[in-house]
Parts: structure tokens; C-alpha cells; sequence
């Protein structure tokens, strides 16, 4: 019988705490944690440093499965999409993103998603459950091992995490916290804050708490700049509306020298007029703020079109204009469907 209880679950402080019930100290859980952040690592039989009877009395107990790989398809510039088996057969993917001098890896934080965005495929497949914490983790040591067999890791490590893939992030408050508060400790894989970044499409009272729970960066997926367009986009601007959005931005509790990035995709006669760079620059005054611009990428499926390099030029010369850090982001994937919105258990098919 599987055991249900996954170790790779638990944060340091709760493995101290399950170790300080059965009279163990503390120091075993931290051992354990450090084991867990490993690549490559499946069995207790592994963890050499820990007493034999403890290995196999852990192992009676819990669980350390992962996601299974299934698939890898890595595009013409470097960009891997992988399919990850879970252990109720759902499918999710991550993508791993070649930079100059590191990896990212965006990882999926619900197999599909409730938001229902216009422009997004993965909200054709629709919401079917949350991703436990060791789901979400799971991503993050599989990517790595993919790097490190390959011998890649050495040249560039894997040092940036975006929770942009499947899902919204926000949504599963809590598994995503707790996956947050793994990968950042400084005794397993020791993330930087600063290198870590939420995305959400503004779910205004987590937002809050995420604010005040962990230190790290926050990105918002605005895509309009006027609350007509946006609730036509998003439909969860009609529960949380533009105003409500900006102001709960304006209240963020950012490091200094931090800024929100704000996302937004350019659809073609939708959000891309003159007016609309204009109407952005104004609404986001006075917020530290970089604005990431991405050109739709067009899909049968999905009734927008990419506007004219020249528009999206001209988008970003007016924000650039005001003063705002603005980005065109580069479409990465394309050819495997790896771009941005367009993570929806194809492989799975
Ligand atoms: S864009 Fe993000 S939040 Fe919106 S439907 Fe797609 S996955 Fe969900």
C-alpha cells in the first residue's frame, strides 16, 4: 500500500516538530530536509547519515514519490517543456528557460485552472485540483536532475523560479506557501527571494497575506488598463476590480528597491492602442514597477492575434517614455508550445 503522507510536504519546522513528538532531536529533521532538497534522491536507503531502524521506520510511514517525467520536448532555442506524471495520473507541465548565466524554471502551481482568462489555453482545460506542496517542489528537483545528467547545471545553474505556468498560484494559497517556504530556506534548496517570483491575476486578500507570510517577488498579470477591457479578459476583474487592484498594489509591503512587475499581453486591436500605453502609464504613477509587454502568441484555438511588431514597439516607446522599465518579453518555446499561456497537457494528449 502507498503511504499517503509525502515527506517532502513538510517545511524544516514541522519535520523538527514530528521528530520532537517521537523524542527525536531536532537536528534529524534538518538532516532529512537537507536530503529532500537533493536531486536524485528517492529512498531513505539513501540517506546515509541517519540511524537504520530511523530509515526504515520513516520509510513504513511516509512517502518521498515525486512527478514522473513523461516527456520532454526541448525547442530550437533551448527551451525544455516537461510533462510530469502525478500520482493520480493528472498531467502538468514546467518549463525550463535558458538565460545568459542561469536557468529559469517556470513551474505550475494547479493541474489546469479556474481564472478562465480570454487570451490563455490552459483555461480550456478548466480547474481540476490543487498541487500539493511536493508537487510543486517536485518540479524544481526534476528540472534539476534533467540539468545535472545532461551536465548543464555546471555552466548555468538553475536559479530563478516563476510561478507563471498552470494554474493561479494565489488560488492554492496555502500548498504554494508552503512550497515557497521549502524552496527558500537557506538548509535545503536555498532560493533566493529575489529570484523567485509570484504571479497572480489579483486575488486581492492573498495578495495581502502573501505580503506579510514570505519575502518574495510579486507579478501581476494586468493585461488592460481600464476595468471594461480587463473584465472582459479576466473575469476575475469583476470580483476584484481594476481600482481595487491598483490600490492593493499601492499598499504592498515591497523591499526597498524592489518593484511589482506588472504583465501584459498584447492583443491586437484589444489592448494595443496608443491610448491604452498612455492610460497604463497613468494608472500604475508612483507604484515601483517594471512592465513586461508579451506578444500574444496567436493559437488556433484562441480568437486574438499578435499585433504588428511596429505597435508593440510603439506601445513600449510611450511606457519608456513615462519613465516605467519596460520589457518586450521574448517568446521562448514557441515551437513546442512552451510559451507563455499555452501550458495545457498537450503532451498528455
Ligand atoms: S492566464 Fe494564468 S490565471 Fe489566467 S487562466 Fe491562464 S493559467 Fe489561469
Amino acid at each position: 500500500m502507498k503511504n499517503s503522507r509525502n515527506l517532502r510536504d513538510y517545511t524544516p519546522e514541522e519535520l523538527e516538530a514530528l521528530f520532537a513528538e517521537r523524542g527525536l532531536p531536532a537536528y534529524r529533521g534538518r538532516q532529512i530536509f537537507k536530503w529532500l532538497a537533493r536531486p536524485f534522491v528517492y529512498s531513505f536507503s539513501q540517506m546515509t547519515d541517519l540511524p537504520k531502524d530511523l530509515r526504515e521506520k520513516l520509510a513504513q510511514e511516509f512517502s518521498l514519490a515525486l512527478p514522473e517525467v513523461t516527456k520532454e520536448e526541448i525547442s530550437a532555442d533551448g527551451t525544455r517543456k516537461l510533462a510530469l506524471l502525478l500520482e493520480d495520473e493528472e498531467i502538468i507541465e514546467c518549463v525550463i528557460i535558458p538565460e545568459e548565466d542561469h536557468y529559469t524554471l517556470c513551474v505550475s502551481s494547479q493541474v489546469g485552472c479556474a481564472m478562465g482568462c480570454a487570451f490563455c489555453l490552459t483555461a480550456r482545460m478548466g480547474f481540476r485540483r490543487n498541487l500539493k506542496p511536493h508537487e510543486i517542489t517536485g518540479q524544481v528537483l526534476r528540472a534539476k536532475e534533467i540539468l545535472e545528467k545532461e551536465g548543464l547545471s555546471e555552466e548555468k545553474p538553475l536559479r530563478n523560479l516563476v510561478f507563471m505556468g498552470m494554474g493561479e498560484p494565489l488560488a492554492n494559497y496555502d500548498n504554494v506557501l508552503k512550497a515557497l517556504k521549502i524552496l527558500l530556506h537557506p538548509g535545503g534548496f536555498n532560493f533566493s527571494g529575489r529570484r523567485v517570483t509570484v504571479s497572480t491575476v489579483g486575488l486581492i486578500p492573498q495578495m495581502e497575506r502573501l505580503g506579510r507570510d514570505i519575502r518574495v517577488k510579486l507579478a501581476i498579470s494586468l493585461h488592460a488598463a481600464d476595468n471594461e477591457t480587463r473584465s472582459r479578459l479576466m473575469p476575475i476583474n469583476k470580483r476584484y476590480p481594476l481600482p481595487e487592484l491598483i490600490a492593493a498594489c499601492r499598499r504592498y509591503p515591497l523591499p526597498k528597491g524592489w518593484r511589482i512587475t506588472f504583465e501584459y499581453v498584447l492583443l491586437a486591436g484589444v489592448n494595443d492602442r496608443v491610448d491604452d500605453a498612455k492610460r497604463l502609464a497613468a494608472l500604475l504613477r508612483g507604484i515601483p514597477a517594471k512592465i513586461n509587454l508579451i506578444p500574444f502568441n496567436e493559437h488556433p484555438l484562441l480568437p486574438f492575434r499578435c499585433p504588428s511588431e511596429e505597435q508593440i514597439l510603439r506601445f513600449q516607446e510611450i511606457l519608456l517614455a513615462a519613465g516605467y522599465v519596460t520589457t518586450i518579453r521574448k517568446s521562448r518555446g514557441r515551437d513546442i508550445s512552451a510559451a507563455c499561456g499555452q501550458l495545457a497537457s498537450r503532451l498528455a494528449a
